[in-house]
């Protein structure tokens, strides 16, 4: 006779309460009711504050935004639910510009000429290395101590701490990059493609800081006023020669850099972006010649899109802004980046045994600026630059507190090189934790190949007024 744990674990498998994985047959679902879905819980992540959720409309027919929270205006982008396929279509296809083009010319109306609704097969995720295309980002620009220094990403640590007499120092930008060539080399080794945002000690310009300097550096402060990075009084002062490095760097250089990162970024047309830096520890002030007290804590964080404020989508200007949050909130961009972030925590506890930065930690930018992920700890919505501009799933990687007591001691070394940079073998561990994260969600995508499969086109509840639509089209083109 069977035992009763047997025949409960049967019972459980044919009534679908026990996953047993890929081999599961999923349940048709109706296209409306799956956007409808996705809409609905992108918005909770998207949104930080009421004054960006009023600006959003879901009902049975579809998305409207409008471009104020107190909706005075028509709205600015209508999407249908039997639209959204044919959206994300466009994402693929057309800048932003010319979709909001697009959806200003055809207003409340359908998209000319949409015919089939159905998830085309062009649009699975991918789920296998060969043909993957992965954009790294190496976090920051330094190569070398002194620059390290200047952008203020570098961790100088007296021998004592570690009972020893020589002082310990290494930056940020050494770490991030040399854990993306590694990374990049593990990912060809599979057939991947990849490509890096810029070369070692460059900015995405193909310049450090100082070459900068020597260009004619005064268009692009004029230019960074008119992108709003900085006020009237700020603009003054840099175009005054007064301003200090930091500032230059900070305010004018680092945001061009980060502008060209995102172009390069979308130009390559990656299936995911990672963006790799390496955590440290928020109270760690420095002290004496700029020594690091190191901590005994240790935790990582990622950042994925989401969490807009009010005023980042609420009014004229803020177009663009309100276009990336239509595309966040349609596209399956937001929820791969939140599985491949998840995964990112979950190998980095379990490979490296760093926690995930715990839920109640106090820290400003949680409480203020970003929303926890509803898939792990330590990932946070948050509406950064790259996060935001960046097209198709994206994780901003912050690993590990360079500042702790037994991470100094391991990123100290320059036991490894890689391309010329000598550098620390601790970022191979880390390069592989990408790797696996990597390896994990494209396992995730061919569950997720098998949903969309399971898609199939129901009523939309609007086809009387879609039908007349199409005779009124048809009967002008006579
Ligand atoms: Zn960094």
């Amino acid at each position: 006779m069977k035992s009763p744990i047997v025949s409960f674990f049967v019972v459980a498998l044919a009534l679908g309460i026990i996953d047993p994985g890929y081999s599961q047959e999923i349940e048709p679902i109706p296209i409306k009711k799956f956007y409808k879905d996705r809409v609905t819980r992108n918005l909770k992540l998207l949104c930080k504050e009421a004054e960006c959720m009023d600006n959003i409309v879901i009902n049975d027919r579809g998305l409207y935004m409008y471009p104020t929270s107190q909706r005075v205006d028509k709205p600015e982008f209508i999407l249908y639910w039997r639209e959204m396929s044919h959206f994300n279509e466009l994402l693929k296809e057309k800048s932003n510009e010319e979709i909001i083009e697009i959806l200003k010319r055809k207003g409340q109306r359908y998209f000319h000429g949409i015919k089939s609704t159905h998830v085309d097969p062009a649009k699975y995720p991918i789920s296998e290395f060969g043909g993957l295309k992965v954009a790294i980002d190496p976090g920051h620009v330094a190569s070398n101590m002194g620059e390290a220094i200047l952008e203020r990403r570098y961790v100088r640590v007296e021998g004592k701490h570690l009972n020893q007499k020589k002082d310990i120092e290494f930056f940020e930008a050494n770490l991030a990059y040399s854990t993306s060539l590694r990374l990049k080399e593990m990912l060809e080794d599979k057939g991947a493609q990849v490509m890096l945002t810029h070369k070692y000690g460059k900015s995405a310009m193909g310049i450090n800081y100082y070459e900068w300097l020597e260009t004619d550096y005064k268009k692009d402060i004029i230019e960074g006023y008119k992108s709003e990075w900085y006020n009237r009084e700020k603009f003054n002062h840099l175009m005054s020669g007064d301003a200090p490095d930091f500032v230059m760097f900070y305010d004018v250089f680092r945001n061009k850099d980060f502008v060209a990162r995102a172009k390069a970024i979308n130009k390559f047309r990656p299936h995911l972006t990672v963006v790799i830096h390496y955590n440290a520890s928020e109270g760690g002030q420095r002290y004496g010649d700029k020594y690091l007290p190191p901590v005994t804590e240790n935790y990582s964080m990622v950042f994925v899109p989401g969490s807009f404020l009010g005023f980042e989508v609420d009014g004229a200007d803020e177009i663009d802004q309100r276009f990336e949050l239509l595309r966040l909130l349609v596209s399956y961009d937001l929820e791969e980046s939140n599985v491949f972030a998840s995964n990112v925590i979950k190998e980095l506890d379990q490979q490296l045994k760093v926690d995930a930065l715990p839920p109640d930690n106090g820290f400003e930018f949680a409480e203020k600026y970003a929303i926890k992920s509803d898939l792990a700890d330590g990932v946070y919505h948050r509406n950064f630059y790259l996060t935001r501009v960046v097209k198709g799933p994206i994780a901003y990687t912050e690993a590990l507190y360079q500042d702790n007591f037994d991470e100094i001691k391991l990123l100290g070394k320059k036991d490894y090189t890689i391309e010329g940079i000598r550098t620390s073998s601790r970022v191979k561990d880390v390069a592989q934790v990408y790797f696996s994260a990597i390896e994990n969600w494209l396992d995730y995508n061919k569950a997720y190949t098998k949903k969309l499969d399971a898609l199939f086109e129901d009523k939309f509840g609007d086809e009387e007024i879609y039908e007349a639509e199409l005779k009124e089209n048809a009967s002008e083109n006579d």
